[in-house]
């Protein structure tokens, strides 16, 4: 048995110079939890050529969905960028990942803190029934450099208010918090600098930080959650892990080489 299911590439939309989407075929082997990851790609020169990719699809949804960067010399992604309707994926069988609800001690606030691509696992999260029956707030936060690079969100959200299933549950519990650092926007700034002088939970009218109810999800730079690392174990919250739950968990949303 081959590691991959080759699926077919079904639709490909470009967001920015910087960022696409596309949803393929799903083998209906292939399991994964929601927040986590597997290895996808593409055959080159007769070759598996393969990066870790969250899925941005639900576990209950029939189709894959993933949501991805450009990088010019990107060994992947400078082809990846290019696939179109009909091509064919490779994707790992194996999904794992610790952004999980499992992996977090119960709470009643959920903190989704994302930059970049980031967003993807929290794309999953958020199509997931059993995170909203698990907590009563989710706050979703998306943080970019530019506001053209927040349209994949604002489109999931907008369109998952206007789902018969998810807009009641969305319409109670999810707060989305979309913020840019580096043109005006509404909501302007670091997601640390956010949380540090809480004008997050300011301008979403919660309480702010408190260890006995928030349970927090990151992915993002490596920079930005070694920042956020810090700055929660500094107010005593744990890491949790698949062996011991804990406050928070933490995923790259990407690896510098
Ligand atoms: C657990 C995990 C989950 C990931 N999930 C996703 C995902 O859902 N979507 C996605 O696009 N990428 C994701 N990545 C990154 C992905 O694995 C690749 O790095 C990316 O597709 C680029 O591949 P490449 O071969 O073109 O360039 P690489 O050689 O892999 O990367 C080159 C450089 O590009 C930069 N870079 C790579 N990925 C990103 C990114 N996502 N955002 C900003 N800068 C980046 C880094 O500086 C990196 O050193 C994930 C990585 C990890 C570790």
């Amino acid at each position: 048995m081959s590691a991959f299911y080759r699926e077919k590439v079904l639709s490909v939309r470009h967001w920015t110079d910087t960022l696409f989407s596309f949803t393929a075929t799903r083998d209906s082997g292939f399991r994964f939890q929601n927040g986590q990851f597997a290895m996808i790609g593409l055959e080159v020169e007769g070759r598996p050529l393969l990066r870790a990719y969250s899925m941005a699809s639900a576990n209950h949804e029939e189709e894959l969905e993933f949501f991805s960067i450009k990088v010019a010399d990107g060994p992947l992604t400078s082809k990846l960028q290019k696939i179109r309707e009909g091509d064919t994926i490779l994707v790992g069988r194996k999904a794992t990942g610790t952004l999980i609800t499992d992996n977090l001690i119960p709470g009643k606030r959920l903190l989704l803190l994302s930059t970049g691509t980031g967003l993807a696992p929290f794309a999953s999260l958020i199509k997931d029934p059993d995170v909203y029956e698990r907590y009563e707030t989710i706050v979703l936060v998306h943080g970019c450099r530019q506001v053209s690079e927040l349209a994949y969100g604002e489109e999931l959200v907008a369109k998952l208010r206007d789902d018969e299933l998810f807009g009641p549950l969305l319409s109670e519990k999810l707060l989305y918090y979309p913020t840019v650092t580096r043109e005006p926007f509404r909501n302007r700034g670091r997601i640390t600098d956010l949380i540090t002088s809480e004008q997050l939970f300011n301008d979403i009218h919660q309480p702010p930080l408190d260890i006995a109810t928030d349970r927090i999800m990151m992915c993002g730079s490596p920079g930005m959650l070694e920042e956020l690392r810090q700055l929660f174990e500094t107010r005593d919250f744990l890491e949790g892990s698949h062996s011991q739950p804990g406050h928070f968990v933490i995923e790259k949303a990407f690896v510098e080489r």
